[in-house]
């Protein structure tokens, strides 16, 4: 049998996010993903929080459910999806928040220029809301969606970006914050996806996670939220004991994301 590809594409995640928020989807970026427009199809999000956890596949889901359990607890949908190839960082945040494939945003292997198309920012810019990253420094998100009117909180340590990520919250002055993670990418790099190491960080992304949603569910009583745990691209084991992921093959491509609601009290 051929390997098992999820269907829907981490492409129409910028579409589903502007139509949750009830803005314009664009003619040219994929579809809204429907089976969450669906679910909230007489729901408009006023708020957006999106969790970017790096390299969390979908086998790391199927295999140790146990630790996504506070995602699970904070969320109301587990969807699977398709990353892009190659399944390499800023090739895979391009297509998340562009809405476009690899061969139409121009990010085609492992580099990171400011992206020259249009991004889930630029739309949600144009449409008068207020985006904020908030992310380590020389990663993916911290460079390719820059010279955007927005702010850019960008740190030197997860610890930082995620104390940072929380006084957003706090003071809710934005109406999408993206916050990036990548423990657990860089360290099941070093020790293979399925070492104690590298799941203690796949644990800790969760734990903040569930952090940041209880956070919501305090400070923003008074908005509709849209949150959003939502890797990039899978991974899988080496030889060595180490960890990779780039290749066309399903512990690759395969991811899953968590999608909530948090209606306003
Ligand atoms: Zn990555």
């Amino acid at each position: 049998m051929d390997e098992l590809y999820n269907q829907f594409c981490i492409t129409g995640v910028t579409a589903t996010v502007l139509h949750m928020m009830g803005l314009p989807v664009p003619a040219e970026t994929e579809v809204p993903i429907a089976p969450i427009t669906e679910k909230w199809k007489n729901k408009t999000a006023d708020r957006a929080f999106l969790y970017n956890p790096d390299a969390v596949a979908l086998w790391l889901y199927q295999k140790y459910t146990n630790l996504f359990t506070p995602v699970i607890a904070n969320t109301q949908t587990a969807l699977p999806l398709l990353s892009v190839m190659p399944s390499v960082t800023p090739v895979c945040f391009a297509s998340m928040y562009t809405g476009l494939l690899p061969v139409q945003h121009g990010i085609r292997k492992y580099e990171k220029p400011v992206l020259q198309v249009k991004t889930l920012f630029d739309y949600l810019i144009a449409n008068g809301k207020r985006p904020a990253i908030v992310s380590t420094s020389n990663d993916s998100i911290s460079r390719i969606f820059l010279e955007r009117e927005m702010d850019y909180f960008i740190y030197d340590s997860i610890e930082e970006v995620n104390e940072k990520a929380m006084q957003l919250i706090q003071e809710d002055n934005y109406d999408v914050i993206v916050v990036y993670n990548g423990n657990f990418d860089s360290r099941m790099h070093k020790t293979g996806p399925e070492s104690e190491d590298a799941l203690r960080e796949l644990a800790d992304n969760a734990a903040r996670f569930a952090q940041f949603a209880d956070a919501i569910k305090q400070h923003w009583p008074q908005h509709n939220t849209f949150c959003g745990f939502m890797p990039d691209h899978g991974c899988h084991a080496i030889d060595g004991d180490c960890g990779s992921h780039g290749l066309d093959m399903a512990e690759d491509m395969n991811i899953v994301h968590f999608y909530g609601f948090n209606e306003k009290q």
